[in-house]
């Protein structure tokens, strides 16, 4: 089942036509998760671009009392995104914004939508790698905003031999 006519617009009104989709080959791709065992097509997919956006859809869908499914990258292998056949996946990739970088504790805080290689490739000229599953780094997204553990690299050719700074303080060197 697609978008009601009047949802659709609301939709298309608050997040433009490319956001808002419910046409078949969409409901196909987004039938499940890692987890290809189960499967259900959902209502439609939207596609919100910032946090007013988001917050305007979680509105609209809970005043019609339309479940919904926050979804990354769809790579979790336990089914957790995978709809219901009446329900609406809000795709949150295009939040990719990377907030804040705490060198002394070494964590990141970054948009669901941030991939793992855009931390590795943020935190790399400073000297830092974020490690995990090698494979994952070009398709992994973020559950949700929250901070990653990073380490510092133990190869020069990642770290740039680059020092820390005098009086930085806490080994974040550039910092
Ligand atoms: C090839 C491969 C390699 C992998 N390697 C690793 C690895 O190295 N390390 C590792 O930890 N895992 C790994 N995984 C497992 C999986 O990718 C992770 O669990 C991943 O973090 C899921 O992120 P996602 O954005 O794809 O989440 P999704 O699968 O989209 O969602 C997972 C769950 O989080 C919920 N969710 C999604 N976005 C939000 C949000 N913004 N707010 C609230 N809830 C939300 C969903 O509803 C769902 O329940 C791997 C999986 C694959 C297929």
């Amino acid at each position: 089942m697609a978008f009601t006519k009047e949802l659709r617009t609301e939709l298309v009104s608050l997040l433009g036509e490319d956001w808002v989709k419910d046409d078949p080959v969409t409901l196909y791709t987004y039938r499940c998760d890692g987890l290809t065992l189960y499967t259900a097509p959902p209502m439609g997919v939207v596609f919100p671009g910032n946090r007013n956006e988001l917050v305007e859809v979680v509105k609209k869908l809970h005043s019609r009392k339309i479940p919904f499914v926050p979804r990354g990258a769809g790579t979790g292998l336990s089914g957790g995104a995978v709809p219901r056949e009446q329900s609406v996946i809000i795709e949150m990739a295009r939040f990719k914004e990377i907030h804040d970088i705490d060198w002394l504790n070494r964590t990141i805080t970054v948009g669901p939508g941030v991939i793992n290689l855009r931390i590795s490739e943020k935190v790399q000229p400073d000297g830092y790698h974020y490690v995990p599953d090698p494979s994952s780094q070009k398709s992994l997204h973020h559950r949700r905003q929250r901070r990653r553990k990073f380490r510092r690299s133990p190869h020069p050719q990642i770290r740039g031999d680059r020092e820390p700074c005098a009086g930085s303080g806490n080994g974040a060197p550039g910092r």
